[in-house]
């Protein structure tokens, strides 16, 4: 009983109830016996002389010795009477001999007579017993005594299971948190290492355990192998003739869901002599007397087994631990599953991660290598464009020259800029950037293709700043590829509105053309590196699919959001939201609210 108090107590029952035997009922010894962790029936309670008492108090008798004595016995209700010249129990083993004198009476109690009641469990196990020794009157007990007897008897045999059924319970209870802690720590670690880390202390302490260790077979992060964790301490290093044999008993207690106990004492039917011999050699070279082994697994797959081991001072294993240990395999198979899954995936996105460093690092490289011969290119084709001497042909030949390398020196700084954004390892130089301002610049530049194309771009520049927290010159990217797409796209003749304006604490840029739109199928896939629609009205326009790629991937670096809204044949809106500059500056309201000084904006009343 591991609670003390109920402990004390318990003895205290029993020890009353003795003593009513020898006080009420008229026996000089009364002595009640439970069934020990050792599996020995153990003597906590005697009531009769000092002498006596000394004794018995501890003395163990092992169960099977009075299980023979019972079967011999004559039954008396509850009662069992093994008269002495049916006793077959070594009298060295029974702790104490009455000293009385032997008497030719045929009725008289002999010193060696035996006289007892054995409680069971509910499972018909052996719990305990009560037993009494010499009667007051010296006679054996007449049916008058039996009866009486019978009521005390009955009163420890309550007691004796009472107990051992809260002793179970509390153990189960203590199992149960153990497993619970199994999961829960388990759950919260995503390497096989934090795994067992954690769950070994739970298991040790919950098991009252001197060691554990726990092996997975065909592990997959490197496979082929296995892997052994073992409690601080016991430095497990299986050799490989155990760590086979480990394996076979794992895999066929899986298949039979058992658990096996292995100590010198105890010999499972899966090893043979020898092999149990070799066991229990390992187990001594580890300072241990026994082990529960169990299997884990999952489904149908034996996945590992893992072994808790105890000194001989620490008991034997219950049928509740093993029982429990079972159970603890399963939540580890499956916690074992997971993990692997787990660390397989972190594993392949390391691989992607790689890869795409890598391919980022190729285009950087191939970018930097083709920018100084394409300005060489560029260089000489000026030069020899202003030789006067050129015919006609030669200067209409140099002229496409020139615009072939303008678009290729065009691809060569969008391919650097999109590797250069789209790198985690350089981050944005933020500053407070007027939204304003960059649209005014990007307008001033955008002036002559508008007046070509005869476009009209209203922009309702608000009184107050729009400042956004981003690097300048990224944003000047963004505004200029949006009003660029826009003014490609569009039809000439159309109108094309810009605003700017905080919404929801982000500074806000809106571009919304009238061209010519963009599908569902293709707005899905705009943002990727090369894509071009397959609108042919939109092939017409050269391009190389790579500005809004690093439209999103600025966006992105910035920790901000793009959005498009676009019918096919009606037009295109894209929106970007920025994190916007906090503090005491005003801001401009989103469009079509009154003026930002006199309103309150969410985002306002938010920070
Ligand atoms: P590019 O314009 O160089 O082809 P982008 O990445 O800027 O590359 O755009 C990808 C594709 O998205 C374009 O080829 C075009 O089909 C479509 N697109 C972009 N902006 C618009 C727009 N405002 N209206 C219609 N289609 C657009």
């Amino acid at each position: 009983m591991s609670d003390p108090w109920s402990a004390a107590l318990f003895r205290e029952t029993l020890q009353l109830i003795a003593e009513g035997v020898t006080e009420l009922v008229g026996f000089e010894v009364a002595a009640v016996s439970v069934v020990g962790d050792d599996g020995r029936l153990e003597v906590i309670a005697v009531a009769g002389s000092e002498d006596c008492r000394d004794q018995l108090l501890g003395h163990r008798t092992p169960i099977a010795d009075i299980q023979a004595e019972i079967s011999n016995s004559e039954a008396w209700g509850a009662l069992r009477f093994v008269p002495h010249e049916r006793m077959g129990i070594d009298t060295e083993n029974l702790g104490w001999i009455p000293d009385i004198e032997v008497s030719d009476d045929p009725d008289a109690w002999h010193p060696l007579d035996l006289l007892l009641a054995p409680f069971y469990g509910e499972d018909g196990q052996l719990r305990g017993i009560m037993s009494m020794d010499v009667p007051t009157d010296g006679k054996r007990p007449r049916p008058e005594t039996r009866r009486q007897l019978q009521k005390y008897v009955e009163q420890a045999g309550r007691a004796v299971i009472a107990a051992h059924d809260r002793a179970r319970l509390a153990e189960q209870v203590r199992l149960a948190e153990t497993a619970r802690e199994v999961i829960r720590r388990a759950s919260a670690e995503n390497t096989l290492e934090g795994v067992f880390d954690y769950v070994q202390k739970a298991l040790v302490e919950g098991f009252n355990a001197r060691g554990l260790w726990i092996r997975t077979f065909h592990d997959i992060a490197t496979p082929g192998s296995d892997r052994l964790f073992s409690s601080q301490g016991d430095q497990v290093s299986l050799p490989p003739a155990l760590a086979a044999l480990g394996k076979e008993a794992a895999e066929k207690l899986w298949a039979l869901q058992e658990v096996v106990v292995v100590s010198p004492e105890h010999r499972p039917d899966l090893l043979t002599v020898e092999e149990h011999a070799d066991v229990v050699g390992f187990l001594k070279g580890l300072g241990v007397d026994s082990m529960v082994f169990a299997p884990l697994g999952a489904g149908q797959r034996c996945l590992g087994n893992f072994g808790l081991t105890r000194t001989a001072g620490q008991g034997d294993w219950t049928e509740t631990e093993k029982r429990a240990a079972l159970d603890i395999g399963h939540d580890l198979g499956r916690t074992l599953l997971t993990t692997q899954n787990l660390e397989r995936e972190r594993r392949l996105n390391e691989e992607l991660r790689t890869l795409d460093s890598y391919k980022s690092q190729l285009i950087a490289t191939v970018s930097h290598e083709l920018r100084n011969p394409l300005t060489a290119v560029a260089g000489y084709l000026e030069i020899l464009a202003d030789d006067d001497g050129l015919s006609e042909r030669a200067l209409r030949s140099i002229a496409s020259m020139t615009r072939g390398v303008g678009r290729m020196s065009s691809l060569v700084d969008d391919l650097l800029t999109l590797s250069r954004v789209a790198d985690p390892s350089i981050q944005p130089r933020t500053e407070p950037v007027d939204l304003r301002s960059v649209v005014e610049d990007v307008l001033d530049l955008a002036g002559p293709t508008c007046a070509q194309k005869d476009l009209t771009i209203h922009f309702a520049e608000p009184t107050l700043p729009v400042q956004a927290l981003a690097e300048r010159d990224d944003v000047d990217r963004v505004v200029a590829n949006l009003v660029s797409n826009a003014m490609k796209y569009s039809p000439s003749g159309t109108e094309i509105d810009l605003d700017v304006f905080i919404e929801d604490g982000e500074a806000v840029l809106r571009v919304a053309d009238h061209g010519i739109g963009i599908s569902e199928a293709d707005q899905r896939d705009l943002f990727r590196e090369f894509y071009r629609t397959a609108n042919p009205e939109a092939l017409r326009e050269q391009g190389t699919g790579l500005g809004l790629a690093i439209v999103q991937r600025i966006v992105e670096r910035h920790h901000g959001h793009i959005e498009v809204q676009s019918t096919l044949g009606k037009g295109t809106t894209f929106t970007v939201r920025l994190p916007r500059v906090r503090g005491g500056e005003g801001a401009a309201a989103s469009p079509g609210t009154a003026p930002a000084e006199e309103t309150i904006l969410p985002s306002q009343r938010d920070s």
